[in-house]
Parts: C-alpha cells; sequence; structure tokens
C-alpha cells in the first residue's frame, strides 16, 4: 500500500493540528502520544514520507535509528523509569493504527503495567 498524506502525523508534521512537541530537526519530529500507555509515552516521526518501516528509505532510517536511541535514553533520565520498551508496529493487523511510520518509546516502571 502507498503512502497517504491525509494521515494524523501527516497533518501534524505539516503543521495544520497541534501536538505537544519535544524536540524537531529537519528530520524527524519528537512528540508526547496522546494517549500514553505510560508516563512519558513518546513518538519518533520521521518527516520523510513513508506507511510504515516497509517501505521506509534505508538512508532515512540510518538517521532517525540514533535519534531513537537518543530519545529513549533521554525519557529515561527524564521520568526515572526502570526500563524502556520500543514499540513499532507495520499495517493494521500488526496493531499500526497511523500511517505514517513512526517509532513508541514507552517507559516502564517497575510494578507498573503498561496502560494503567
Ligand atoms: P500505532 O498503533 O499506529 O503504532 O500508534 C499510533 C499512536 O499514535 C497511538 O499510540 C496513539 O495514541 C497516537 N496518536 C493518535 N493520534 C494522535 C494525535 O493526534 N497526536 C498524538 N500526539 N498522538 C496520536
Amino acid at each position: 500500500m502507498s503512502y497517504d498524506p491525509s494521515n494524523i502525523f501527516g497533518k501534524i508534521l505539516r503543521g495544520e493540528i497541534p501536538a505537544h512537541r519535544v524536540y524537531e530537526d529537519e528530520t524527524a519530529l519528537v512528540m508526547m502520544d496522546i494517549f500514553p500507555q505510560s508516563r512519558g509515552h513518546t513518538l519518533i516521526v520521521p518527516k520523510a514520507p513513508s506507511r510504515n518501516l516497509l517501505d521506509a528509505d534505508p538512508a532515512a532510517l540510518a538517521t532517525v535509528i540514533p535519534l531513537v536511541q537518543k530519545v529513549a535514553n533521554a525519557v529515561k533520565h527524564a521520568t526515572g523509569a526502570d526500563g524502556i520498551r520500543l514499540a513499532q508496529f507495520n499495517e493494521a493487523p500488526a496493531g499500526q493504527t497511523v500511517f505514517h511510520l513512526h517509532f513508541h518509546v514507552i517507559p516502564v516502571y517497575e510494578g507498573v503495567a503498561l496502560g494503567a
């Protein structure tokens, strides 16, 4: 399937709807998830238009993965989380709901269930 720019993250990237932006550069936007699975749930959204990992440009991935690592470390430090879950879904049967590539950085706290 092809990329449809009318998806919600496309609209956020174009500034058409608001988001809690925590970092932005020429390659990616980092923002808070609107329905967090835990305190500090953060999303990394590469700006290059791709539907998910399956159609992403490898050059764009090479840039975004170090950013994912930086965000994971920053979120862990900022939240005091005990661990970080990294999630990324490809196509609806796998759990993808927004069809613009993104990575979830989900802080995990000992003794606290995700989504609680
Ligand atoms: P997916 O299942 O596609 O990997 O996850 C999409 C994520 O985007 C979900 O965690 C959902 O809460 C989040 N989300 C959906 N709509 C919005 C929005 O308008 N703003 C933000 N910041 N996050 C959103």
